[in-house]
């Protein structure tokens, strides 16, 4: 088995390990030997296709398909150079103080990540769209808000030069999108920090990491041939997301030291919402989210954000068979859609653990609390679409798989429908797993990812959320990652 020696590994590309890489760039350009160490596969532009299942293949763990333990979720995660992000939608939102106050992380404070928060944000172009490139699809939400009195917010997005494509979620064609693909793994790269692709993470130690290199069939066959490596390090990063780190660490024997690995898990469960009106609207075209209301965050504890999904997502989505179904989806060229993200509460038994074949299982189970938050969101959800003027809507846990304007919500979704395996949930937002904390009593890692009593191991992505972040994750997982790239840097 071939050894190589770096100074710092990082394991993963995507918002975490991205972050991290671009933050360590200067010691890089004094000599460091520093390396980022990535599962998936680095892309072609022409290989963006926009064609649903064949992106979704080439970029999500598991084609996007990977399920909860009870199978009552879609896990969905990105697998490439640049991770999630390549995936992402780009809805860039600050964590607000109250979370960062409940999580209390001793010597974690809100004023530091608001300040990494707004710069990264600058760097990644963060803007919202001019009125005149706004959808219908959003123009109906803002309505439909607009007319029942609610908060209506538009999307801060990190995109340039956004021709409207519509399809984010499969990678953008046109690289519009401002991910660590684009910005900090390029910087990165630059510095003289070697990205290695198609390169899996099997167990880590101490100074020692065992990879396995297999080329796929899309994207650019790795820098390095295929095969077992060891790779000696004196300090290990680990970026792989809340899974991907969390099963590593368990893989490689860490969960007899921290009995906090893997709990904790929260989800931020989706639901997506769709409805009809009488004519056709531009949904497909276009940023698929310039607008969100938090109306009903504080008592409600739920976010409604447009969306459109492509037809094989969307047509998992609605609940039901046969003709209903098919009127449905022949439908989508007038179809409104929204999403409800559920802010649900960090609970133990939620968690990541191995199964005896040494696989990952993740077990989850929606609280009653969050199934009341779906509940009302899809109450809510269904008074903006009628708002908008649509026609009908479908509700998962309805009496009907249509409910007609002038039908009372309240009377056709019964609360008791509302049940797992019901119900198309899926999560994009996977937190927690390593948690930052006090010490090994509550947590894995302190505020700056460093790993409890392990000082050669830091954690850098969205496993560190000691609970859900309320707001899309990905500029908090930056602005930690940002944080933990100061600590290298300055020897904390
Ligand atoms: C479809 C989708 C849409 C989203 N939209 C938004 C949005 O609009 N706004 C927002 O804020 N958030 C969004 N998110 C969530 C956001 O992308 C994530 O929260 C964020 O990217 C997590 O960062 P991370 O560094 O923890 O992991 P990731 O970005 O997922 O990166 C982890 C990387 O590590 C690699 N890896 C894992 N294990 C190993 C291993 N053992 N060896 C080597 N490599 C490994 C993986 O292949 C992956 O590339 C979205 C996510 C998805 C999937």
């Amino acid at each position: 088995m071939e050894t190589r020696s770096y100074d710092i590994v990082i394991v993963g590309s995507g918002a975490g390990g991205g972050t991290v890489a671009a933050g360590l760039s200067g010691l890089a350009e004094q000599g460091a030997r520093i390396a980022v160490l990535e599962a998936g596969p680095r892309l072609r532009q022409e290989e963006f296709t926009g064609h649903e299942l064949e992106m979704a293949r080439r970029l999500y763990v598991d084609s996007g398909g990977m399920l909860t333990e009870d199978r009552s979720i879609t896990l969905a995660m990105g697998r490439a150079y640049g991770g999630s992000t390549v995936v992402y939608t780009g809805v860039t939102l600050e964590i607000p103080e109250k979370i960062v106050e409940e999580w209390g992380v001793p010597g974690l404070d809100f004023q530091d990540l608001n300040r990494r928060s707004r710069r990264l944000s600058a760097e990644l172009g963060v803007h919202c769209l001019d009125d005149d490139l706004i959808n219908e699809n959003n123009r109906a939400f803002a309505r439909g808000c607009r007319k029942l009195g609610w908060n209506l917010n538009k999307i801060p997005l990190n995109i340039r030069d956004c021709r409207g494509a519509g399809i984010c979620n499969l990678g953008c064609p046109h690289g519009a999108k401002t991910g660590t693909h684009r910005l900090q793994l390029p910087r990165a790269e630059k510095a003289g920090i070697e990205v290695i692709t198609n390169c899996r993470v099997e167990t880590i130690s101490q100074g020692r990491l065992q990879t396995l290199v297999t080329n796929s069939s899309s994207g650019l066959p790795s820098s390095w041939p295929e095969g077992r490596y060891r790779i000696e390090a004196s300090k290990i990063v680990l970026a792989g997301n809340a899974i991907g780190s969390t099963s590593l660490l368990l893989r490689s024997g860490f969960g007899r030291i921290f009995p906090a690995l893997g709990l904790g898990l929260t989800l931020h469960p989706a639901l997506i919402l769709a409805a009809e009106h009488a004519s056709e609207i531009s949904n497909t075209i276009g940023h698929p989210k310039s607008y969100y209301t938090d109306q009903f965050q504080k008592d409600g504890r739920f976010l409604l954000e447009v969306c459109m999904y492509y037809p094989f997502t969307t047509a998992k989505n609605l609940i039901g068979f046969g003709p209903e179904h098919a009127e449905a989806m022949r439908a989508m060229p007038r179809m409104q859609q929204i999403l409800a993200l559920v802010m649900d509460d960090a609970e133990d038994h939620n968690r990541v653990l191995l199964n005896r074949r040494d696989e990952t299982v993740v077990k989850y189970s929606l609280s009653q609390k969050s199934l009341t938050s779906l509940h009302q969101a899809m109450l809510r959800a269904t008074e903006i679409f009628f708002a908008a003027g649509a026609r009908r809507v479908h509700v998962p846990a309805s009496r009907k798989f249509w409910i007609r304007a002038g039908e009372s919500p309240e009377a056709m979704i019964p609360r008791s429908g509302v049940l797992p395996g019901r119900l198309s949930i899926s999560s994009a937002h996977l937190m927690g797993g390593c948690r930052m904390g006090r010490d090994v009593s509550d947590s894995v890692t302190d505020s700056w990812g460093r790993v409890h009593g392990h000082p050669w191991l830091l954690v850098a992505d969205s496993s560190l959320f000691p609970r859900c972040s309320e707001v899309n994750p990905h500029l908090t997982v930056m602005a930690l990652a940002d944080r933990v790239a100061e600590g290298i840097r300055t020897g904390k």
